[in-house]
This record gives structure tokens, sequence and C-alpha cells, in this order.
């Protein structure tokens, strides 16, 4: 019997790319020996709509420039490419469609989000389309109740009390965010003048 394909997938709005992803990503790669982990950049969020989130190309290609060094790591359009807002069960419902029979899916999420997904009307066919692995994240509690059985893990990965919000507010009061992002993030920021009041 051939063992089956492990593929992590870590979804996000992923504006900018950080560190904490990618260390929950890594971490839980590790643990769950996971052959890949697929980062899939949402198209416009259904939960954060269109407003002041910066265009699907530069995340798109901000999480590939994050994660070009990793052998282990890739970046998917599949959400930014289809029409309408972005939905995880959509997300998962595709990934299972490519991959097949012979891939186990394990959807990637920090405490806040995976908290949030069990108050959302689909989340038992959510469930049932991927193993969840929930990360431990700064400022959330990890906690169980409610979380189908068998079908959620919960994990604690290096704690990094990183957020997207605080690197764009950061760059927006021309704070660094060197080493918050990786390298290429910062220059790419720079170079494209993303999250500047002024877009100078
Ligand atoms: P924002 O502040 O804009 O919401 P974010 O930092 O939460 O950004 P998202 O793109 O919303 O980043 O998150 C994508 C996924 O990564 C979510 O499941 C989120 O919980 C998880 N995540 C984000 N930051 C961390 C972190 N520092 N440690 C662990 N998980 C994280
Ligand atoms: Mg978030």
């Amino acid at each position: 019997m051939t063992q089956k394909r492990r593929l992590g997938i870590m979804g996000g709005t992923f504006d900018p790319i950080h560190h904490g992803h990618l260390v929950a990503a890594s971490e839980v790669a590790h643990v769950f020996a996971l052959d890949e982990v697929v980062f899939v950049p949402t198209g416009v969020s259904a939960h954060k709509g269109h407003t002041n989130v910066t265009p699907a190309e530069d995340r798109y290609l901000m999480a590939v420039i994050a994660t070009a060094s990793n052998p282990r790591f890739s970046v998917s359009r599949i959400d930014i490419d289809r029409p309408g807002a972005t939905y995880t069960v959509d997300t998962l419902r595709d990934m299972r469609a490519l991959h097949g029979p012979d891939t186990d899916l394990f959807f990637i999420t920090g405490a806040d989000a995976l908290e949030k997904m069990l108050t959302w009307h689909d989340s038992e066919e959510l469930f049932g389309l991927a193993h969840f692995v929930g990360v431990t994240r700064p400022g959330h509690r990890l906690a169980d109740p409610g979380l189908p059985t068998g079908r959620v893990s919960l994990i604690e990965v290096p704690a990094l009390a990183i957020s997207s919000t605080e690197c764009r507010e950061r760059v927006e009061a021309e704070e660094p965010i060197w080493y918050l992002v990786p390298d290429g993030i910062v220059q790419y920021i720079n170079k494209r003048s993303l999250y500047r009041p002024d877009g100078a």
C-alpha cells in the first residue's frame, strides 16, 4: 500500500505575509510530517471585504517571495482566480478535486480564525473536507469547547506576536518591520509603496 500524500493548506489574507505565518506552517509541517504546505491567499475575503485590503496580485507575489526558498512551500492562485468572495469551504472543495483521493488535506489555522470557523453555517461540511490543525497565537486562547472530535488537532507553535495589522500600522507610522517579515517582503512593500497613507 502506497503512503498517501500529506498536503498542508494555509489560507489567509497575507496582507502582508509575516514570520508568524511561516513559523506556524513550518511547525505543523514538521509535527504532521507534511510533504508540502500550500499558501492560499484569499481573493476578496468573505469576512474582510474589499475595503483596505491590498490587491490580490500584490498579496500573492509577497507569498511567493516569502516562500521561494523553501522547497516544501508553494503558493496557490486558486482563491484569487475564483470570482466572488472567498469562502474556505470552496478552497477545500477545489483542493480536494485538484488532488484526488490519494492526498490527505490538513488545513492550518490560527486560534483566532479557528474560533470563528466554528460559528460558520457550513462548518460541518468544512470539517469533513480536511483535518484541521489549530495553532497557538499570542493573545488568543487555544480553547476546544465545541470542536468536532477527531477532526481538529490543537498544537503549540513557537509564539510569535506578529500580525499583518501591526505590520501595516508600523509601515504607515514609518516604523521598521525588518525581522517581522522576510527581507524580500520589506523590499517589496517599499518598492510598491504599500501601506503608506498617501500611497507615495
Ligand atoms: P490581520 O491582522 O490582517 O488579520 P493576520 O496576521 O491575522 O492578519 P491572516 O492573513 O489574517 O494574518 O492570517 C492567516 C492565518 O494565519 C490565520 O489562520 C491566522 O490565525 C494565522 N496567523 C496569523 N498570524 C499568526 C501568528 N503570529 N501565529 C500563528 N498563527 C497566525
Ligand atoms: Mg487575521
